[in-house]
């Protein structure tokens, strides 16, 4: 039974991190009474150590590599950009299989041009709400690169940047050996070029956009407040869990729990095959005067190094685990000494490696939308390497669907019911 303390909002959104944030601040804009819930602080999780990228150029989702020289690679488990769990693979094999599946190049076309259909918002919607929010000082108009060793790469990847260009509008610019030691004075000269992608955005403190987005969400009234996902009960057609502020009550739930969705998912009877691409950063004091002007993909060695108000920050890339598994920064420790030999750094800045759980879908996909089975439950999760991306787009979207607005983005591909 509900205590005296009962409440009641139209709507919870279960999970703080930028998709959460951004569903809220969304709903709560076209006057529903939003509650917010997370039981650790906002963006404490995945949306805060990410290497802050608005991928405008991220039309094709990564997927899993075709080509034999790569796949003998990573099966020695040797390589920077990705690293696996042996003892994982048994559990993790039917999500593989699909995602190897959905990767194959006709098939990963045809996501492509559906997922380019998020992609191409997800400057636009930053900037809408970074405005509204006052944290347009956050985001940063210089692109980033992708800097390649050999020139077999970077001509591979400048013919695929033509691609995208032709077929999504994606503008870059190719740059030879001198013109990037233009842009970028402090790397070494040990790279044969780059590709500028021109339209991205960087942020330089992921954590800090999107706390300025629920400062927004909670000027325009919504509440934020602790409490666990995992107490959320029906209640008739309605919606009740306990939090710390007491039983809250809502006619309407979406679930953006991240990496952790599928324990609610399943609990209330949904079997979605989601998984989790693990990810660390550590951040690095430049060393002397040195100075990263763009944020930066080592392609070939599979790290990137991004300037944050915090430091240099080095990401890795995925590493295939269970979400729950003990750390295991492997690729930070191999990443870090070829990073010193790129660009200058100093000593690091953390005590120990953050780590991060990319949510992850077989088809690359993120899962947006009304659950199958229940009326007034929505989903909003599996945005995999593209959370910070895609938050205000899926936010949008979702307050769209919810309010029974026109979507500005035919949601019916993201559809939950696709499994
Ligand atoms: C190393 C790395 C680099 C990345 N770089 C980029 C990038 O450059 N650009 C980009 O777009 N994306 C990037 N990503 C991906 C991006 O960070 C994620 O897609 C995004 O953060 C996911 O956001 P989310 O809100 O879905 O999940 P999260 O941020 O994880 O939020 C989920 C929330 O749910 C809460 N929660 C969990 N269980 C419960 C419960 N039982 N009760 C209440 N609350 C609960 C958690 O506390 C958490 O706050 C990167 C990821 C990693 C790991």
């Amino acid at each position: 039974m509900p205590g005296p303390t009962a409440t009641h909002g139209d709507i919870l959104v279960l999970g703080a991190g930028i998709v959460g944030i951004c569903v809220a601040l969304h709903l709560q804009k076209r006057g529903r009474s939003t509650v917010l819930v997370d039981r650790r602080g906002a963006a404490e999780e995945t949306s805060f150590g990410n290497a802050g990228l608005i991928q405008r150029e991220g039309v094709y989702p990564y997927g899993f590599p075709h080509d034999f020289g790569a796949l003998i690679r990573y099966g020695f488990n040797r390589t920077i950009d990705a690293y696996y769990h042996p003892s994982a693979l048994p559990r993790l094999a039917p999500f593989l299989w699909k995602y190897w599946m959905y990767s194959r190049p006709a098939r990963h076309a045809e996501v492509a041009r559906v997922y380019s259909r998020l992609i191409e918002h997800c400057v636009s919607e930053h900037d809408a709400l970074a405005a509204e929010a006052g944290a347009a000082g956050f985001l940063h108009r210089k692109g980033w690169l992708k800097v390649f060793r050999t020139e077999r790469e970077r001509d591979r990847r400048f013919a695929e940047a033509a691609l995208w260009h032709r077929e999504f509008g994606i503008n870059y610019r190719t740059l030879d050996a001198r013109a990037l030691q233009e842009l970028e004075p402090h790397v070494a000269p040990v790279l044969v070029g780059a590709l500028h992608w021109t339209d991205p955005v960087s942020v330089d403190d992921p954590h800090g956009l999107a706390q300025a987005y629920l400062r927004a969400f909670e000027r325009l009234g919504g509440r934020f407040v602790q409490g666990n996902a995992a107490s959320l009960e029906a209640d008739g057609r309605a919606w009740r869990m306990r939090t710390a502020q007491g039983i809250l009550k809502a006619n309407e739930v979406v679930i953006a729990l991240g990496p952790w969705a599928d324990v609610l998912t399943r609990a209330l009877g949904y079997d979605l095959p989601l998984a989790v691409k693990r990810g660390y950063h550590m951040h690095y004091r430049p060393a002397g005067e040195a100075k990263l002007e763009h944020p930066m993909l080592d392609t070939e060695r599979g790290y990137f190094l991004a300037p944050m108000r915090r430091g240099i920050r080095l990401t890795t890339g995925a590493e295939f685990a269970l979400r729950d598994a003990i750390r295991t920064p492997v690729q930070l420790g191999r990443a870090e000494p070829i990073a010193r030999d790129l660009f200058p750094l100093a000593e690091r800045l953390d005590t120990e490696a953050w780590m991060g759980a990319r949510p992850c879908t077989p088809d690359m996909l993120p899962v947006i939308g009304r659950a199958p089975r229940h009326d007034s439950l929505f989903f909003a999760f599996g945005h995999a390497h593209h959370g910070l991306t895609l938050g205000p787009v899926t936010g949008r979207l979702v307050a769209e669907m919810i309010t029974g607005e026109k979507p500005f983005v035919d949601p019916a591909p993201y559809s939950p019911g696709r499994f």
